[in-house]
């Protein structure tokens, strides 16, 4: 299986990625957890990428699909959080499962209110969690990833699931969408 999960920033989208990966020996591939790697490494795409982050920017386009497809595995499974964010990256990303000759079964969209993603992510605190950049990672989603969720429903691929209550009750709400269209 491959699958992508999308929602907004504080969705919970890492949490149940990890556990998603886990039941089902996905490879997990958070974007976020790339950058921030690179940003620590120091590396030229962290150097590049770091700005862009403080800001609540997206990272550029060709430089995240660059990232990704070197760690996309071939031989396994698959479960990307965090990529796409943009219908440029879903189309480019379209390109290499093709290459390589995988599709991409599921895409799991958490959807959370807007004030309850809010709160999520002061009570965070990381770096990037400070109240002008929520607003703006808020604005950046809506205006670049949200119309990634028509691109998906139209290829019959998309599951929404509401992201709102326990972990455990999330995570079973998804389990029940997968199993619905396995
Ligand atoms: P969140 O889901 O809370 O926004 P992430 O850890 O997924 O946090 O992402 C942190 C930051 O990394 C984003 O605000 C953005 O700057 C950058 N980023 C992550 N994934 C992508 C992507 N696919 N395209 C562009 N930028 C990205």
């Amino acid at each position: 299986m491959n699958a992508i999960m999308l929602g907004p920033p504080g969705a919970g989208k890492g949490t149940q990625a990890e556990m998603f990966a886990r039941n089902w020996k996905l490879k997990h591939i958070s974007s976020g957890e790339l950058l921030r790697q690179a940003v620590k490494e120091k590396s030229e795409l962290g150097q590049k990428a770091q700005g862009y982050m403080e800001k609540g920017e997206l990272v550029p386009d060709s430089l995240m699909v660059a990232l990704i497809r070197d760690v996309i595995p071939r031989d396994h499974g698959v479960l990307l959080d965090g990529f796409p964010r943009t219908v440029c990256q879903a189309e480019e990303l379209d390109g290499m499962f093709s290459q390589v000759g995988i599709t991409l079964d599921h895409v799991i969209n958490l959807t959370v209110k807007n004030e309850e993603v809010v709160e999520r992510l002061s009570l965070r605190g990381r770096e990037d969690d400070d109240p002008q950049t929520i607003r703006n990672r808020l604005e950046v989603y809506e205006a670049q990833t949200a119309p990634l969720i028509r691109y998906y429903e139209t290829q019959g691929k998309l599951r929404s699931v509401d992201g709102m209550g326990s972990i455990e009750a999330i995570a079973g709400r998804i389990e029940t969408g997968i199993r619905a269209h396995a």
